[in-house]
């Protein structure tokens, strides 16, 4: 799995050679260059022999060379910033537009059984994540390493006794802080939960301050709360004591080594005497001992750095293979090339249905039901009865396990879903309105209807009369939490669905309160919108129930009962009980 998401994340990367190339080139160059300086430092101060013996002239070049090196590292890093930014945000674009079409293309089923707040958080964080943690990880740890080997090689070259002291000994402050951090981390955990405690407790203590007092507990409560707040002091305490410890101990550690290093360095350059002829024998020289603490200052920073790094690769591994994972989820199976649904009289008939949302846990069993072209059919059934299930059917959200769902006579899984749905008009509990004008959430089924269709469409419904009082009347910038009522939403909704001209409609009315001259509007206008269509109602309303042409009794995922208003009252079954448990006597 792991080997596969590294492969995939560099397929993605891939796709950008040029950056890539030179992000890899630029580092290199920045590396050479930083790792150059010393060398010349060291030659300098060779060329300071003592007092009135100083190589001026070649001193000067040798100022140039840092100059030049210096600027060269500046640049490279510089064009590393900018290259590996590109890369980074290119390869996040195509993983979240990527993601977004998936999301798009995924069936019902996947975003019903997964949470929503993890769906997003693949695409928004996670995608975030990946570009911060593997494109900026990866050069970062391409650079340490670059930088240790070359140390490394540069130290045995110029001296390996000492090298050797350098490469076994600096190790040594890593070794300290990283004892030290681990148990820094469980101290700071310690003083999260502490605080987190005392929050919630002073939470509880400010929001039930009232009942505390009726029972007169506050004194209780504040010796409760001085236990957290010194439980709170200690934690903290230990938390900052160990994690202040860290930088003293690693510099001392550091310190040491750097005066092993001058120690080692100073008795070999007593040996081996002292200028350009001595360097030049290939004695350690004082410009040779000035590159190896420089070096050894060098040394441990890229170790530090690489296990930050490797920190925040395993996070981005992570990251990257819960976006991969969405990716290969399973679409729905890709039905463009089949035909569109061609409805005359709009007559939808269920027949010998069987459906599951989990294989065996039985729903809907053998189901058959015909519902002529026009008519109204409510479906009524206490919660969990299947109504929404029977819904995702007619929609094809989800597939039947056995039987046929056909439209005029079409079986609909022979078309393609596309044509299904834009043929069914559907209003649902949960308002949607898309963020923008109102004129696009009312076009958003058919846009090309013209204004005079929408207004027209708009008035039928009783929208026309908020809708032109709004500030920029159709042009009015809406979004899911701007200040229409209830109500005003639920008739834009309508609204929309009329305009869009559906031959088949689906309706879950609203159990929402609303005020009674709304609520007329809005049976209003589902009655002018359900003239001569089709209609399956998941009623709640008696009026729309009594006025349904058939209607279907649901308990546990099966029709139980059908018929109209009278003939099932008279047989004083489900929908008899459920009229009577729900709604007034059965007499009125
Ligand atoms: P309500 O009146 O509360 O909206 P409903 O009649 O619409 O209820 P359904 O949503 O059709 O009921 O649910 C029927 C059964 O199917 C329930 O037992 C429910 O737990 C189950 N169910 C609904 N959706 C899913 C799903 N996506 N995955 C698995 N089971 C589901
Ligand atoms: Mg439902």
């Amino acid at each position: 799995m792991k080997k596969h998401t590294l492969k995939r994340i560099l397929a993605l990367v891939g796709k950008y050679p040029f950056s890539l190339v030179a992000v890899i080139l630029f580092a290199a160059a920045e590396v050479a260059a930083t790792l150059y300086v010393p060398v010349l430092v060291g030659d300098g101060v060779d060329l300071i022999v003592g007092k009135g013996n100083v190589n001026f002239e070649e001193l000067k070049i040798v100022f140039y060379k840092i100059g030049v090196a210096i600027s060269v590292g500046f640049v490279a890093k510089w064009l590393v910033g900018i290259f590996n930014n590109r890369l980074a945000f290119r390869t996040v674009q195509e993983i979240r537009n990527k993601a977004f079409d998936k999301i798009n293309a995924l069936p019902l089923k996947y975003l019903d059984s997964h949470p929503h707040g993890d769906t997003l958080s693949r695409v928004v964080a996670d995608a975030d994540e990946v570009s911060d943690g593997l494109v900026m990880g990866f050069t970062q740890l391409f650079t340490g390493v670059l930088t240790i080997g070359g140390t490394i090689a540069l130290m045995l070259l110029t001296n390996w006794k000492i090298a050797l002291v350098v490469i076994f000994v600096t190790p040594l402050s890593i070794f300290t802080s990283r004892f030290i951090a681990k148990r820094t981390y469980s101290y700071f955990r310690a003083q999260t939960i502490a605080r987190s405690e005392q929050v919630s407790f002073t939470e509880e203590a400010v929001s039930n301050l009232k009942t505390a007092q009726a029972f007169c507990h506050e004194k209780e409560n504040e010796a409760d709360f001085e236990k957290k707040n010194a439980a709170y002091k200690s934690a903290a305490m230990s938390a900052t004591f160990s994690s202040s410890l860290v930088n003293p101990l690693t510099r001392f550690v550091n310190n040491a080594v750097y005066a092993l290093v001058v120690l080692f360095g100073a008795l070999q350059i007593a040996k081996g005497g002292s200028g350009a002829a001595a360097a030049a024998a290939g004695a350690l020289t004082v410009g040779g001992l000035t590159k190896f603490l420089s070096y050894a200052n060098q040394y441990t920073k890229p170790f530090n750095e690489i296990s930050g790094v490797v920190t925040e690769l395993s996070g981005a591994f992570v990251c990257a293979g819960r976006i991969f994972e969405l990716l290969d989820e399973a679409e729905e199976t890709p039905d463009s090339s089949l035909g569109d649904l061609i409805v005359t009289e709009g007559k939808v008939r269920l027949e010998n249905v069987s459906f599951a949302y989990t294989e065996g846990q039985k729903l809907i069993e053998n189901l058959s039901l015909t519902a002529e072209g026009g008519k109204r059919v409510a479906i009524v059934g206490r919660t969990g009865s299947g109504k929404t299930t029977l819904i995702n059917l007619l929609m094809r959200f989800y597939d039947v396990n056995a039987g046929e769902i056909t439209v005029d006579g079409t079986k609909i899984r022979t078309v393609n879903r596309k044509s299904l749905r834009s043929r069914y008009g559907m209003v649902l509990q949960e308002t949607f309105l898309k963020t923008g004008t109102v004129r696009e959430n009312l076009k958003i089924g058919r846009e090309s209807a013209t204004d005079e269709e929408m207004i027209a469409a708009a008035k039928a419904c009783h929208a026309h009369g908020f809708i032109s009082r709004l500030p920029q009347g159709y042009d009015t910038y809406i979004t899911e939490e701007v200040n229409l009522s209830a109500g005003q939403k639920q008739l834009l909704c309508i609204a929309r669905i009329m305009l869009s001209l559906p031959d088949m409609l689906i309706l879950d009315e609203a159990t929402s309160s609303v005020d009674t001259r709304t609520e007329r509007r809005i049976s209003d206008a589902f009655d002018k919108l359900m003239k001569g269509r089709t209609c399956f109602i998941v009623a709640h309303r008696l009026s729309t129930i009594k006025n349904a042409d058939i209607i279907l009794v649901m308990e546990q995922g099966n029709v139980v009962e059908q018929g109209n208003h009278e003939t099932l009252l008279k047989k004083r079954g489900y929908y008899y009980n459920l009229y009577t448990s729900q709604f007034a006597t059965p007499e009125n």
